[in-house]
């Protein structure tokens, strides 16, 4: 398997207002290909070269010492953004249906009440970092947030959606006000994607 940046679904510029065409092309063409390019230089040093992200990040202590650090923040950085752009889209804003929407209002309630629980993960991020919504080992979905660019994949969790509360992900529109690009993020989740995201989670 090689590593390779993934191509936006849609348009640099089909997310505004919510999130600005100029943040997507630093966010997406210079961060996330940084973390790509430190990802590969590391990872060509260990035996694990090949392996599928996902699999590496799943087993970190498998990473030889030297290598691991830089492996765990860009490998993490690396597949925490595929996601990203992944589940966000234009046109989008509406709510989960079906099994989600089931789930959902099994493991939290309702969905205001999941809404709720993610924002506050975000919001309450301290620093960097990134809040989730996963299937966890008992195939329950489970609201999370970790630092840096840890990925709930280490804790044998997977991830459906998530959520980057780096500044460099909304800095330049909404400066210190993150609750801002929070709540705005909602007009983006492309509830399709994270569906298909859930069933396969599910298997
Ligand atoms: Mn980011």
């Amino acid at each position: 398997m090689s590593y390779k940046l993934p191509d936006l679904e849609y348009e640099y510029n089909s997310l505004e207002p919510y999130i600005d065409e100029e943040t997507m092309h630093l966010h997406h063409d210079k961060h996330h290909q940084a973390y790509l390019d430190k990802f590969k230089t590391a990872i060509e040093q260990t035996p694990l070269n090949g392996k599928s992200i996902e699999e590496i990040l799943s087993n970190i202590n498998v990473v030889p010492e030297a290598q691991r650090s830089a492996v765990r923040n860009n490998g993490g950085g690396y597949a925490n953004h595929s996601l990203y752009w992944k589940i966000m889209g234009p046109n989008a804003g509406n709510v989960p249906e079906g099994k989600l929407a089931d789930a959902i209002n099994d493991s939290f309630g309702s969905f205001d009440e999941f809404k709720k629980k993610f924002s506050d993960a975000a919001a309450t991020q301290f620093g960097s970092g990134w809040a989730w919504l996963v299937v966890n080992k008992d195939k329950k979905l489970e609201v999370t947030k970790t630092s840096n660019q840890d990925t709930p994949l280490s804790e044998g969790k997977i991830p459906i959606l998530n959520i980057d509360v780096w500044e460099h992900a909304y800095y330049l529109n909404y400066k210190n006000k993150r609750p801002d690009y929070i709540e705005a993020f909602y007009n983006v989740i492309n509830w399709k994607k994270v569906s298909e995201l859930f069933a396969n989670a599910m298997l």
